[in-house]
C-alpha cells in the first residue's frame, strides 16, 4: 500500500473505481482523501484567505470538485499548473417515474446518459446508486440532508434476446430500440413496483423522508486487475475516473512550492459541459480569481487588482487528462497507421489539426519535457482523417481562460463500454507525469512565452 504525503496510506485505484458508481460519490472519495492529506474545505459562500502553501479545496453542485495547493509566490508571478478531468461516465439514469409492471415482470425505465455502448449494458448485474434529498425528521416536509445511495449487490439485469428469438444476430449485430427492448427487470409481479420504498430501502431510510432523489444503474463486479502479469485494469469508469484517481495522487503528493497547483474535476463533460458544476461553467475561473486576486496577507495593498487573474492565466499551463483509445488488435484499420498507442506504453498525448484536443506543437514540447523528467514514455495519437475526432474539457477550459493547454490520456480498449480495459503500468506512469507537471523541474516558459525573449518568470 502507498502513503500519501501526510503519512496515511492512499485508496488504489481499484478502490476509487469501486467506490465511484456516480459522480456524486466519487466527488465524496475525492473529498475524504484530501481531508486525509491535509487540505481544507471552503464553501463557495464565503469569502476566502488564501494563505502561501494552504491546501484547500472546494466543491460544487456535489458533483465536481476544485483541490488546489496555493504557491509561496503570488500566481500572477508564476502562472497556475491545472490537471483537469471529469467525474462523469456514460450510464443509464431512472427516469422520475420509473418502475412499473410489463408483462408480469417489474422493470425499471431509465434514459441514456451520455454515450455509452448500449449493448454492453444487457445481461450485466446491476445496482443502483445516486443521491436522495431527505425531509428533516420534524420539519413538516421541510428541507433536510442529502444522502448518498449505493446499493450492494445486483437489484436487476437488462436481458438480451434468446439467439433462438433472434437468429441473425451473430451475423447482423444485436438490434434493439433503446426504449422499447432495454428494458432494466428487477423481479416479478403485476403490480407497478413501489420505486421511492426501493430506493429507501436501499439508503436504510424511512421512504417517507424522501423528498427526492436521482439515481443511475451501475455494474456491480468489482473492478479488478487481469492478464497474465496482472498488466491489464479491468473495470467500468475507466474513462475517466482513472485520471480523475491519478490527479488525486499528484494532487496528494505535491510538496509545497512556489507556483500554485490545481486540481479541477468536473461533472458533465459525457454530455457537453453545459451546467452549473461543469467546464463551462465559472466554477473553475472563480476559484483560480479567489487564488489570483488577495483580499487579504502578505499581498494585500499590493495586489488586488483582476488584472493580477489575468496575468497569472497569460502564465499558466492545464493538463486536460481523459482517457485515449488503445489501437484495437482486431480493428487495426480504424486507427492511423502510424500513430497506435498501446496498452502499458505510456501516457498517450493527442493532437488534432481541428482543434478538437488542446494540444499545439508548444504545449506538446513542454509535456515531453515533464515526461522526461518522469521518466515516462510518451505515445501519440492522431486520428484517421476518414474518422470523426472525440473532444474533451481541454479546448473548452483553454479558450475560457485563454491558458495553454494540452490533451493527455492513457490508452484504453472499449471505451464507453460498461466495462473497459487499461494498462496497470500506464496508471503508474501518469501519476509521475502529472507529478512532473505540478513540480518545480520543468519551466513553463518558453513553452507560453508569448514571442521570444519576453514573457520571462521573474
Ligand atoms: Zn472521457
Amino acid at each position: 500500500m502507498s502513503v500519501s504525503a501526510s503519512g496515511r496510506p492512499r485508496a488504489s485505484v481499484l478502490d476509487f473505481l469501486d467506490g465511484s458508481p456516480t459522480p456524486a460519490h466519487a466527488v465524496e472519495l475525492a473529498r475524504s482523501y484530501l481531508i486525509s492529506a491535509g487540505f481544507e474545505e471552503l464553501s463557495e459562500r464565503e469569502v476566502w484567505t488564501v494563505e502561501p502553501g494552504m491546501r484547500l479545496f472546494c466543491t460544487r453542485g456535489g458533483t465536481s470538485i476544485v483541490a488546489c495547493l496555493a504557491g509561496e509566490l503570488p500566481p500572477s508571478r508564476t502562472g497556475f499548473r491545472v490537471i483537469a478531468a471529469h467525474t462523469d461516465f456514460p450510464c443509464l439514469r431512472l427516469k422520475p417515474k420509473a418502475a412499473q409492471a410489463l408483462s408480469g415482470y417489474s422493470v425499471l425505465r431509465a434514459e441514456v446518459y451520455g454515450s455509452p455502448i448500449l449493448a454492453t449494458w444487457f445481461d450485466r448485474d446491476l445496482g443502483l446508486a445516486g443521491r436522495l434529498w431527505l425531509r428533516a425528521p420534524d420539519s413538516g416536509g421541510g428541507p433536510g440532508m442529502q444522502e448518498l445511495l449505493f446499493s450492494t449487490g445486483a437489484l436487476c439485469r437488462i436481458p438480451s434476446l434468446a439467439i433462438h428469438l433472434d437468429r441473425q444476430v451473430n451475423e447482423e449485430g444485436f438490434k434493439f430500440n433503446r426504449e422499447d427492448n432495454m428494458l432494466p427487470v428487477c423481479g416479478v409481479g403485476q403490480e407497478d413496483p413501489d420505486l421511492t420504498g426501493m430506493i429507501a430501502e436501499s439508503a436504510g431510510v424511512d421512504p417517507e423522508r424522501v423528498a427526492a432523489f436521482a439515481a443511475d444503474l451501475y455494474d456491480v463486479q468489482p473492478a479488478a486487475t487481469g492478464g497474465r502479469c496482472g498488466e491489464l485494469l479491468l473495470s467500468g469508469r475507466l474513462d475517466n475516473l482513472a485520471m480523475c484517481h491519478c490527479g488525486l495522487r499528484a494532487i496528494e503528493s505535491c510538496p509545497p512550492g512556489l507556483h500554485t497547483c490545481v486540481l479541477a474535476l468536473f461533472d458533465s463533460e459525457e454530455v457537453g459541459s453545459r451546467t452549473s458544476a461543469g467546464a463551462f461553467s465559472n466554477f473553475l475561473s472563480s476559484i483560480l480569481e479567489r487564488l489570483a486576486v488577495p483580499t487579504t496577507g502578505k499581498e494585500q495593498g499590493m495586489t488586488g487588482s483582476r488584472q493580477d487573474l489575468f496575468v497569472a492565466l497569460s502564465r499558466s499551463m492545464i493538463l486536460s487528462a481523459d482517457a485515449a483509445h488503445a489501437l484495437h488488435p482486431g480493428f487495426g484499420d480504424r486507427h492511423d497507421s502510424s500513430h497506435r498507442p498501446v496498452l502499458n506504453s505510456g501516457p498517450v498525448l493527442k493532437v488534432n489539426a481541428s482543434m478538437r484536443y488542446s494540444t499545439t506543437a508548444a504545449t506538446a514540447g513542454y509535456l515531453r519535457q515533464c515526461a522526461g523528467v518522469a521518466g515516462v514514455p510518451v505515445q501519440d495519437l492522431v486520428m484517421r482523417n476518414d474518422r470523426p475526432c472525440g473532444s474533451t474539457i481541454g479546448p473548452i477550459l483553454s479558450s475560457a481562460l485563454g491558458a495553454a493547454s494540452i490533451d493527455v490520456g492513457n490508452p484504453i480498449l472499449s471505451m464507453h463500454s460498461v466495462r473497459e480495459t487499461g494498462g496497470t503500468a500506464d496508471h503508474e506512469m501518469m501519476i509521475r507525469l502529472m507529478e512532473a507537471h505540478f513540480g518545480p523541474e520543468v519551466p513553463l516558459d518558453p513553452w507560453i512565452a508569448p514571442s521570444r525573449g519576453s514573457g520571462q518568470v521573474e
